[in-house]
């Protein structure tokens, strides 16, 4: 029942994310939350590292698209500067925005994982489009907008089971 909530792999930041560990898991392309996962909400810009990590995925040809619930005019601005392609509005946690991906951008679901900071957005929409998720944790939660805050506190007591049930934060079958 918990499973859909569950992400497969816990994180604290997107940079833990390297190119070795995503191709031991056999990951070659990567659904990008943007808000409190690649950067603050109230910032236009990521944090350095963030960059130099985007770009280092670039260098070593994984296949990367930012998908976000956010509107376009923002989300595009942010696609830009970090120049990756996008999907805005993507509906998560319905998983029609990782779907449009491998259409769009030929992403074959077994070897794509979508990482965000959302149990109920991020997790869910991959989750549900069958793919690998790793939840991240959220940078400047209280910079959200209130609608994602509210949230926050059922996230919490999900992901203190996951922990109870996967102290390693890897999620396994059982
Ligand atoms: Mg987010």
């Amino acid at each position: 029942m918990w499973k859909v909530l569950y992400p497969h792999f816990l994180v604290d930041s997107v940079v833990e994310l390297t190119p070795e560990r995503l191709r031991t898991l056999g990951i070659e392309n990567l659904l990008l939350d943007v808000d409190c996962t690649l950067k603050r909400y109230a910032l236009q810009e990521p944090e350095p590292e963030v960059m130099a990590w985007l770009n280092l995925l670039r260098d070593e040809n994984f296949k990367l698209c930012l998908l976000s619930n956010g509107v376009g005019t923002r989300i595009g601005q942010f696609a830009t500067l970090v120049d990756l392609p996008y999907i805005a509005k993507a509906c998560k946690p319905f998983p029609s925005g990782c779907r449009r991906a491998f259409r769009e951008y030929g992403f074959e679901p077994s070897k794509t994982a979508i990482i965000g900071d959302q149990i109920f957005a991020d997790v869910m929409a991959g989750r549900l489009a069958g793919i690998r998720t790793f939840l991240a944790t959220p940078i400047a939660p209280e910079e959200e907008h209130w609608f994602t805050r509210i949230k926050r506190p059922f996230e919490k007591i999900v992901l203190r089971s996951f922990k109870l049930a996967y102290p390693d934060g890897i999620w396994k079958e059982r």
